[in-house]
């Protein structure tokens, strides 16, 4: 019988405000370790001291586990920010994001997609041919939870991301979370970059093309980010999407390729 499985989640606060969050899914003789190793994580992350730091750990019904394979990731440099945001409109016209829209998203995740220009705390979502926001919460967005790396998989995927340079554990979980993501009924494409003011590497997502790493996407000490997850809404309804973004537990068992050729987008595109 297989072990039973556990979803262990954190987030840590200050004065009301998020600081960082991370979550794994993991066997039941892991959840103390990896508990405590959430914890570690919330009380050194950068910037203020949390005051407040929450684990939640939910028992998962096996059968409802969804085992899946990872995007395979590629990286295209841009020499500064300004040719990063083009390169991002450019893939996700490509992936069948309206030209316009996708670079009224890029500048809007650029000025702050939150009430009054802040950074949202979960994802934007928007169709994908009209630009229109569907997102409940504009300042929430939508959180995407319950997904990580079987044991195996976690292995060999850390020691390839080590050997491609990609070692920093940022790449590993924006490549789960695209991961889930890029699964979603009706998904076209993702844009992300951080909010942190010192990763000003990015993404672009989508079924076809995979996890799209660009080089530069801010510049440094910038602290604006965000997510936005476009879709087709002929293919989903948003409360299909949106129980699959949250609830659906998804564990990715192989990985896929991992490409250290860098790409340039052409001139002319
Ligand atoms: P990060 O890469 O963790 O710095 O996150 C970049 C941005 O993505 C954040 O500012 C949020 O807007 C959004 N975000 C972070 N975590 C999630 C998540 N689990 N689901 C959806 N959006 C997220």
């Amino acid at each position: 019988m297989s072990p039973s499985l556990y979803s262990v989640r954190m987030r840590a606060s200050y004065h009301g405000q998020h600081l960082t969050g991370a979550e794994r899914i993991v066997p039941q003789a892991e959840v103390s370790e990896v508990t405590a190793a959430l914890t570690e994580r919330a009380m050194t992350c950068p910037g203020e001291l949390a005051d407040e730091i929450q684990c939640s750990v939910e028992k998962i019904d096996p059968t409802t586990v969804l085992y899946a394979q990872l995007p395979d990731l590629s990286t295209y440099i841009a020499p500064d920010w300004q040719a990063g945001h083009r390169v991002a409109s450019c893939l996700l016209a490509r992936a069948g994001v309206q030209p316009e829209i996708a670079t009224r998203a890029v500048a809007l995740l650029a000025s702050g997609a939150g009430p009054g220009g802040t950074v949202m705390r979960g994802a934007l979502i928007m169709d994908a041919s009209s630009g229109k926001r569907l997102e409940a919460d504009p300042a929430r967005g939508v959180r995407v939870s319950r997904m990580d790396l079987s044991p195996e998989c976690r292995s060999a995927l850390e020691s390839d991301l080590a050997a491609a340079g990609l070692g920093h554990h940022r790449v590993l979980e924006a490549l789960v979370l695209a991961g889930k993501v890029l699964g979603a009924p009706g998904i076209v494409a993702e844009l992300c970059w951080s909010d942190d003011p010192n990763y000003t590497i990015g993404y672009v997502a989508d079924p076809q093309a995979g996890y799209q790493r660009i080089s530069d996407l801010k510049l440094a000490g910038d602290s604006c980010g965000g997510r936005v997850f476009f879709i087709d809404q002929a293919k989903t309804s948003l409360e299909e999407l949106v129980d699959y973004l949250e609830c659906q537990v998804v564990l990715f068992n192989a990985s896929g390729t991992i490409s250290t050729a860098k790409k340039w987008i052409p001139a002319d595109e």
